[in-house]
């Protein structure tokens, strides 16, 4: 039994060795990669079911490594986070996700930008300060903004994400819940919170179209929001009977592979084009 415990504490620690060192090795290489700026950002459009018209494009953090190739965002937004290294990511991508938004809009096209921000960097004392003036840099109109925060993370810092939402609220900027239904609120906490918008996680628009369950839940989750005056999106929209099902749901906007994969900057005004023209 020694040896068997012996060799199994081996294995534990060898993972944990290889984590540490994965770890770090991504936090030292997106160290540099902010340096020689070789991060970039992607959009995805956000569509307006009952128009069919984007009405926004979400930031999605992008990073190539020469050695590393594409590093996904579940791998190095956590290490940002455990390193700092958020609020330099993040308000790096907040900028060039408003500046981008200007100009669309200097380009004849008026919609919003949606931003990812983790909970380590709204709670840093200046994260208000930093949004305010990147506004006020880029020029874009605070209602053009919306900050998509998890639930998860709201409900964990109840207290503090309540003055936080109302600071947002004051400064014009709009807020979604994003993943929603996965956090363990849920929905009474809503009002408390006076969101803009909530974004229905892509687990339950999976299982729209096999479980008669999670259509029920999906649509009780809007006509809930709708009671609030809350816009619904769902993401993570793959399929037509998908979108066929969230349009009988009522839900307000869609978002997913079935209209576009986030893209860089060009492709995505391309995109706004060629659906503002059909
Ligand atoms: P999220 O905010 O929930 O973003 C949705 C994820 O689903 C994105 O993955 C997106 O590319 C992907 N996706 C979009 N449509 C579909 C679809 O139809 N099917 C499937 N299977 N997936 C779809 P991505 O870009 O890998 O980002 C993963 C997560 O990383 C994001 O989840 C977000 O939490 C985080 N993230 C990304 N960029 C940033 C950032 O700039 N800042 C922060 N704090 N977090 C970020
Ligand atoms: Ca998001
Ligand atoms: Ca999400
Ligand atoms: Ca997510």
């Amino acid at each position: 039994a020694k040896g068997a415990g012996g060799n199994q504490y081996q294995f534990f620690s060898e993972t944990l060795n290889m984590k540490a060192q994965e770890r770090a090795a991504i936090e030292r290489a997106l160290r540099e990669a902010l340096e020689k700026e070789q991060i970039s950002v992607h959009y995805q459009p956000q569509i307006q079911l009952k128009t069919g018209r984007v009405v926004a494009m979400e930031a999605l953090a992008r990073w190539y490594d020469e050695n590393l190739g594409a590093v996904a965002p579940a791998r190095f937004i956590p290490v940002a986070e455990q390193t700092g290294l958020i609020r330099e990511l993040g308000a790096w991508v907040l900028k060039t996700a408003c500046a981008q938004c200007k100009q669309w809009h200097l380009n004849g096209h008026p919609i919003a930008i949606s931003v990812n921000v983790s909970i380590k960097q709204v709670m840093q004392e200046d994260f208000s300060e930093m949004v305010v003036e990147t506004l006020l840099e880029t020029g874009l109109e605070p209602r053009f903004l919306d900050l998509e925060l998890t639930e998860s993370m709201l409900m964990d810092n109840a207290a503090e994400s309540v003055a936080l939402l109302r600071m947002f609220k004051s400064l014009g900027v709009k807020i979604s819940i994003d993943d929603f239904g996965t956090g363990y609120s849920s929905l009474s906490y809503m009002k408390n919170f006076s969101v803009d918008r909530i974004k229905i996680d892509q687990s339950f628009v999976r299982d729209i179209t096999i479980r008669e369950d999670a259509a029920g839940i999906v649509k009780a989750i809007v006509a809930i929001g709708h009671s609030m005056g809350v816009t619904v999106i769902a993401e993570g929209v793959e399929s037509k009977e998908e979108e066929a099902k969230l349009r009988a749901c009522h839900c307000d906007e869609v978002q997913g592979y079935l209209y576009a994969r986030p893209m860089p900057a060009a492709e995505a005004e391309a995109y706004l084009r060629a659906t503002d023209r059909s």
